[in-house]
């Protein structure tokens, strides 16, 4: 992921605080109890989750000359194999050499009708300059009560954490009443062969699962060692590219025509910056604001409260929406975030282009949205065109629609918010709507609800993934692996 997501999940953080006893919609009844503590990792386990989160980070993954995907999937691949798991449960695949992903599945015990629980998690990380490190990136290197090292925030603490978990379960002998699959895929911060939406594609009898939990997003965010938030993503935008063209015969610049390339196109493009699409919710995005609403004073609150009536008063959300974050969780939005235009100072131009972002609302299609251009901006001169993640340009964009969410799942969000809750008593978890992009959505895509939640918390302002000197408090490691045993545990029944 791009961004501590807790920070982006949780907009104006700096404005309110979170109290302890947040309702979590639904799951009013789960906040501020006094939870059991939970099983904790002994120091053999721990050793070995230390060991294996230092190979992983040793190993370059990064979409460069130097990584190598398939490399960091082979030594896990190693690991599980060494463990005792069956060859045909542990597959090492993908499109391209170096880009392979690990599929690893603890079988259920016996015969099921419940469909797998499946752990995404993806094991690329984002190039380090050494020079720009006080450390090296791909040394695994610990002090000062933090773990220093290129993903150790994104997210191989998490890949580790699992692949450590599922390890541990297995040599107890546990045994789960449905599948656990863990995927380590290829490609998630950038390149040709994002294995997630591979792998759902072209194998998806090897990651079909009744949900997704994918640590890349969500978390525990924490303000002075304080646990502010548990944030768990249940939904997110689509995001798509569509390419505005405006094309003139040109000529001399000394004789103007009638007709401009450069008028046309930014005559659509202030029609688009007046433009705002319809206010919508989901599942989520209610429950998210419910929430919300209980915490904030004053005029926002009473706002919300509006928001969430039937039908929403649509003043109160105009009034919120001059927030970006609210603005961008009540819509779709779409953006000029490039311009092109011209070809000499003297001449007329040819050609004028824009680039157009769009984070488009769950359970509307690119397609739908080229059409909602094409007729605001009224003008048959201008073409709008769909531009894929790979950047092929093309007269149309995909039909599919991103699922519109479920309400939370309780079999996801009950052991969630109670594992959770042992950890960092009295957090708040509340599920979100990130306006983002992650793996996650080519399961949404796929019509298989997905949770972006790590475990892992992280100061507000120690946010470090894709930059320099990117760390993690050996502390949260040990709480992660204390959440992922549990939560296991739960998804697959004790
Ligand atoms: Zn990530």
């Amino acid at each position: 992921m791009t961004y501590n997501a807790a920070m982006r999940l949780v907009p104006c953080s700096a404005r309110f605080a979170l109290p302890a006893a947040l309702a979590l919609g639904s799951f009013a009844s789960l906040p501020a109890k006094a939870q059991s503590p939970l099983p904790t990792a002994s120091a053999e386990d721990r050793a070995q989750a230390r060991e294996i989160f230092k190979q992983l980070i040793e190993i370059n993954t990064t979409d460069t000359s130097k990584g190598s995907v398939t490399a960091g999937g082979a030594a896990m691949q190693k690991r599980f194999l060494d463990a005792g798991f069956p060859p045909e449960d542990v597959h090492l695949l993908g499109p391209d050499a170096r880009k392979q992903n690990l599929v690893v599945r603890f079988r259920a015990s016996g015969p099921t009708t419940q469909k797998p629980v499946l752990f995404l998690c993806h094991m690329d990380v984002v190039e380090a300059l050494p020079s720009d490190w006080h450390t090296d990136p791909f040394q695994f290197v610990e002090k000062d009560g933090y773990y220093y090292g290129r993903g150790t925030q994104d997210m191989k603490e998490s890949d580790a954490a699992l692949v450590a978990t599922f390890l541990r379960l297995h040599k107890e002998g546990y045994k789960p009443r449905r599948d656990l699959i863990l995927a380590l895929t290829a490609d998630e911060e950038g390149g040709k062969f994002n294995g997630a939406q591979w792998l759902v594609q072209q194998h998806r009898e090897l990651v079909d699962a009744a949900w997704v939990i994918n640590p890349d997003s969500g978390g525990v965010e924490l303000d002075h060692g304080r646990a502010v938030v548990a944030a768990v993503e249940a939904t997110e935008k689509v995001y798509s590219d569509f390419q505005i063209t405006a094309t003139n015969p040109g000529g001399h610049s000394s004789r103007p025509r009638p007709d401009n390339a450069i008028y046309e196109l930014t005559a659509a493009l202030s029609k688009l910056s007046a433009y705002t699409f319809p206010f919508e919710m989901n599942e989520v995005t209610r429950t998210y604001f419910t929430n919300l609403a209980a915490q904030e004073k004053g005029s926002s609150a009473a706002d919300m409260r509006a928001i969430l009536a039937t039908p929403p008063d649509l003043d109160a959300a105009a009034r919120l929406s001059a927030e970006p974050s609210f603005n961008s969780n009540f819509r779709t939005t779409c953006v000029a975030t490039r311009l092109m235009a011209g070809h000499a100072n003297n001449a007329l131009a040819q050609t004028a282009q824009a680039n157009v972002n769009c984070r488009i609302f769950p359970g509307h299609s690119p397609e739908e949205i080229r059409q909602q251009l094409i007729a605001l901006f009224a003008d048959p001169k201008l073409t709008v065109k769909y531009v894929s993640d790979s950047y092929v340009v093309s007269d149309s964009a995909p039909d599919r629609k991103a699922m519109v969410p479920p309400a939370p799942i309780k079999e996801v969000f009950e052991p969630l918010t109670r594992i959770t809750q042992s950890i960092w008593p009295g957090v708040p978890v509340t599920p979100v709507m990130e306006n983002g992009a992650s793996d996650s959505i080519y399961f949404a895509l796929a019509g298989i609800p997905c949770y972006g939640y790590s475990a892992i918390a992280l100061e507000r302002d120690d946010d470090r993934a894709h930059g320099q000197d990117e760390r993690l408090p050996v502390d949260s490691y040990w709480k992660s692996l204390d959440f992922y045993y549990s939560f296991l545990k739960a998804a697959g029944g004790q």
